[in-house]
């Protein structure tokens, strides 16, 4: 059984990686977003408890989340691990995390950080585009429409989203980015942490993310500093 972390700021590539890795290790993605969405959509009683939040628009506890989390990694298509992505997002999570793995005598055997400068993440959502018709999503320095200004797939305009404008960006960096750290702090103790560098073309970050999975882990350096 093997329980990846897999960790990044919006827009360091996760989204991507994360099928990639899942097809490689042979187990499911889990992402929050989803776990809560298929719970609440099932009815269970974990799903009725995080929808009493999410109905009104509360974040779901910690400690529910963590429990949807461990619900799902005791499905049969999870038997040889699973690949969270999204989770945990807080320090307090991560703690609440290892707290129920340890006592179903499991733990997280390896987080993985893409690590990308604020700098370029602000830059790569800067050039995010998406198509009006159907929300397919282009990259104007990555991936480029054929046709400047028109979707490959559907013919309709490729816009900004307003969440993608740079103010929105730097705004959720800052706001999403000291918790994400203290939860790649929580890893690097614990010494399961493995730091790769994002700012690398799609298919060599996939490689590297496979290898780091596989590698031992470097000892713990206290001093280190995220390139961010
Ligand atoms: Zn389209």
């Amino acid at each position: 059984m093997t329980v990846v972390v897999l960790l990044g700021s919006p827009g360091a590539g996760k989204g991507t990686q994360a099928p990639v890795l899942s097809h490689h290790l042979g187990v499911p993605v889990l992402a929050s977003g989803d776990l809560l969405r298929t719970a609440v959509a099932k009815g269970t009683a974990l799903g009725r408890e995080a929808d009493r939040f999410m109905s009104r628009g509360q974040l779901v506890p910690d400690e529910t989340i963590v429990r949807v989390f461990l619900d799902r990694l005791e499905q049969p298509d999870a038997t040889n691990g699973a690949l969270l992505d999204g989770f945990p997002r807080t320090r307090i999570q991560a703690e609440a995390l290892d707290r129920d793995l340890a006592a179903a005598k499991r733990r997280v055997d390896r987080a993985i950080y893409i690590d990308v400068p604020t700098e370029d993440l602000v830059r790569r959502m800067a050039n995010r585009r998406i198509c009006s018709a159907n929300g397919h999503v282009y990259n104007l320095a990555s991936n480029p429409p054929l046709v400047p200004g028109i979707c490959d797939i559907d013919g309709s305009a490729i816009v900004q989203r307003p969440d993608d404008n740079e103010a929105t960006v730097r705004a959720r960096m800052t706001e999403q980015i000291p918790p994400l750290l203290e939860v790649v702090d929580h890893y690097r103790k614990a010494r399961v942490l493995q730091v790769v560098d994002g700012r690398q073309p799609i298919g060599e970050l996939s490689a590297n993310i496979i290898a780091a999975v596989r590698t031992p882990v470097p000892d713990y350096h206290p001093d280190w500093q995220p390139a961010g």
